[in-house]
């Protein structure tokens, strides 16, 4: 399958060609048409799947489809059309990141990131300026949201990137909160690596009649990665092959559980 049949705009196609995409992943090709097609989704996809551009190409879609529309009134704070919710601040930068990619020839398009850690000026002006995807963490968007700055009314799409982390961090309350300041009618994709318990509760009140996609997830041996195993005597044993190994010369940094 080519990125040409998903039936994507021609500067969403110009856009990954130039990132170097030769062909959709499997998550991309599954994902894609019933998201265009104003779908529901739950879909369960790990990080490196390529599962980012299967939401933002579709939003990308619907800010594509705005631009045909009247403007309103100049001042008029609308705010954005797309909303992502991510776990955390590194996850929103990466999916704005790929927004602006994949948006690159998108005529004015309008990205921005209301995270937590960050001072509130900048993130008041751009919530106040056309926007057309808003990538948020559930807290400091609520803290928006509770001073009446953050407009959600024109909301179509909204996303819920890596839903299960979100909950395990507590989040359950901000994201009833949130979804509730959206309209009923939008469209709801949600990624999670599971969809039992919680998860599951959420998509339920979240969501309408989704369709469910499982991407088998492949663990691949990364080819940069030397596997060895050290046979130790005792515990002393180990922390002396440990010392050693850690003391090396090349080891500029090592993850030790
Ligand atoms: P993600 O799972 O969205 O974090 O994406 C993982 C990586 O795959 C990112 O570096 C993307 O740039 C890359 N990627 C996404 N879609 C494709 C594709 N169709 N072909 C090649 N690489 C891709």
């Amino acid at each position: 399958m080519s990125f040409d049949s998903l039936n994507l705009h021609e500067t969403l196609v110009r856009a990954v060609t130039t990132a170097g995409y030769a062909a959709p992943t499997d998550v991309q090709q599954r994902a894609i048409p019933p998201a265009l097609a104003g779908q529901d989704l739950m879909v369960s996809s790990n990080t490196g799947s390529g599962k980012t551009a299967s939401f933002v190409l579709p939003a990308l879609m619907r800010v594509l489809a705005s631009r045909a529309l009247p403007r309103p009134p100049r001042g008029t704070v609308t705010g954005p059309r797309i909303l992502v919710l991510t776990p955390t601040r590194e996850l929103a930068m990466q999916v704005a990141k790929a927004a602006m990619d994949y948006g690159r020839f998108v005529p004015h398009l309008s990205v921005c990131t209301v995270v937590g850690g960050v001072p509130y000026g900048l993130q008041l002006k751009q919530l106040r300026a056309p926007l057309d995807i808003l990538i948020a963490t559930p807290g400091r968007l609520i803290d928006h949201l509770e001073s009446g700055k953050a407009v959600l009314g024109n909301v179509e799409m909204l996303v819920l990137d890596e839903a299960d982390r979100m909950l395990d961090m507590g989040f359950i309350d901000p994201i009833h909160h949130i979804a509730k300041a959206t309209p009923k009618a939008r469209q709801t994709v949600m990624y999670s690596a599971t969809f039992g318990g919680h998860v599951g509760r959420l998509a339920e009140e979240l969501l309408r009649t989704p369709q469910r996609i499982e991407v088998s997830s492949q663990t691949e041996a990364h080819a940069d990665i030397e596997q060895r195993l050290h046979w130790a005597d005792d515990f002393q044993h180990k922390n002396a092959l440990l010392d050693h190994i850690l003391t090396e010369r090349s080891v500029d940094q090592a993850l030790v559980f």
